[in-house]
């Protein structure tokens, strides 16, 4: 791949952050690609901070408009958004946050034939999403194609987050080998934002290859006591995404 440097204006961009993460890190981060499915509450946080840290590229994926009640806590959106799509809205408002990015928008559905593409062509993908039945197509296409996955679900106070790897730690459907029920959940806006940091701190750590991420982790957060946990997870032998032994 064509290894893009940076440029004059980008060294003050990241002035803050080049101390840290060193200008490999943040050459990393240039030429990397990240696949964020849903731009709800978890995708509009992990995004801003994907784009502002200068992640090169970045695929945006989510099929729905704006609706009213989702302004407690899509925080990339605002009144007079309703109605708009929210992919093409939020490349737009991530590409004022940052113009030396590329960001590309879809309004598709994980069950999409196009999305399987995406996912091929990117480095590592945040699951965003809002339903069980599309986390668990998302689950099986990143570990048919070998990419690594970022989890997040939220409810109320609560939020649990954890790293797939494909072939080295479990996959969503390990820890759940049933699709539980779909419900309409409430969430307090905070939930979603400090777990999409969390998902766009792993996918950070991940590209630049710093610190301990959340593999073989499932951290579960309780707000409303400042509680953070985490649970060791294990890979289910006869997991029918990942599963070592098939039946
Ligand atoms: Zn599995």
């Amino acid at each position: 791949m064509f290894w893009l440097g940076l440029s004059s204006v980008e060294f003050v961009r990241y002035d803050r952050q080049l101390g840290i993460i060193s200008e490999d890190g943040q050459l990393k981060l240039k030429n990397s690609t990240v696949l964020i499915v849903g731009l709800g509450g978890l995708g509009s946080v992990a995004s801003i901070f994907l784009a502002a840290a200068g992640v090169g590229r970045m695929l945006l994926v989510d099929k729905d408009v704006v609706e009213l009640s989702n302004l407690n806590r899509q925080i990339l959106y605002n009144t007079n958004d309703i109605g708009k799509a929210k992919a093409d809205l939020a490349k737009e408002k991530l590409n004022k946050l940052n113009p030396y990015i590329n960001i590309e928008s879809f309004r598709l559905r994980v069950e999409d034939e196009d999305f399987k593409d995406l996912v091929k062509k990117s480095d590592i993908v945040l699951d965003c999403l809002d339903n069980w039945r599309s986390r668990f197509v998302l689950n099986k296409l990143c570990v048919e194609h070998r990419k690594p996955l970022i989890h997040a679900g939220v409810r109320e106070f609560y939020g649990q987050l954890f790293t797939i790897i494909p072939g080295e730690t479990p996959c969503l459907n390990c820890l759940l080998p049933k699709q539980p029920p779909e419900e309409k959940i409430q969430v307090i806006g905070v939930t979603p934002g400090i777990l999409g940091t969390l998902q766009a701190t792993e996918a950070i750590k991940y590209l630049i290859g710093r610190g301990t991420s959340l593999k073989n982790l499932l951290l579960l957060v309780d707000l409303s006591t400042m509680e953070f946990k985490k649970l060791k997870i294990q890979r289910n032998p006869t997991c029918p995404t990942c599963g070592i032994i098939k039946k």
